[in-house]
């Protein structure tokens, strides 16, 4: 799966959503606020720490969860229903609390995946590095949930 960033928008719009009618991606849903309950209480997210635009119109992938989200109908509506989901939550609650121990532990949160991609849509010859970059977020939450089990 590949993800697209606001420096991508007008590929975007010409190609992935081009044949989405009513609600193609918005480079504003990114910034929207969500507030969730997490363990340590109420914190507030943004949807695009969790969902990014990927290949296929009209659909959003959560990077958490590892599935798509469908925005083509409900639009913005249905990224943010999916963050509320318990499912999601409890993800959330999971990574939450490993940073905060991270940080406990002066590891700090050098956590920053797709943001650094640089990623030129139409060429494959970095397509390669570009998966790499989006599968490992997968890795890290696969060691959080395996390291919860070990606790
Ligand atoms: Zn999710």
């Amino acid at each position: 799966m590949k993800f697209f960033e606001e420096k991508d928008a007008l590929y975007v719009k010409n190609h992935i959503e081009k044949d989405v009618e009513k609600n193609q991606w918005s480079w504003k849903w990114p910034s929207l606020k969500v507030a969730l309950n997490v363990k340590s209480g109420e914190k507030e997210f943004t949807v695009g720490e969790f969902v990014k635009k990927g290949e296929f119109g009209g659909k959003a992938w959560c990077t958490l969860c590892n599935c798509s989200i469908n925005h083509e109908n409900r639009g913005s509506i249905a990224l943010i229903d999916h963050i509320k989901t318990v499912k999601h939550v409890k993800k959330v609650s999971t990574i939450t609390e490993t940073r905060s121990i991270q940080s406990m532990m002066g590891m700090g949160s050098s956590t920053s995946p797709a943001s650094e991609v640089n990623a030129p849509v139409a060429s494959t010859s970095t397509s390669e590095s570009i998966r790499e970059a989006v599968n490992q977020p997968v890795h890290i939450f696969d060691r959080v949930s395996n390291a919860e089990v070990n606790l």
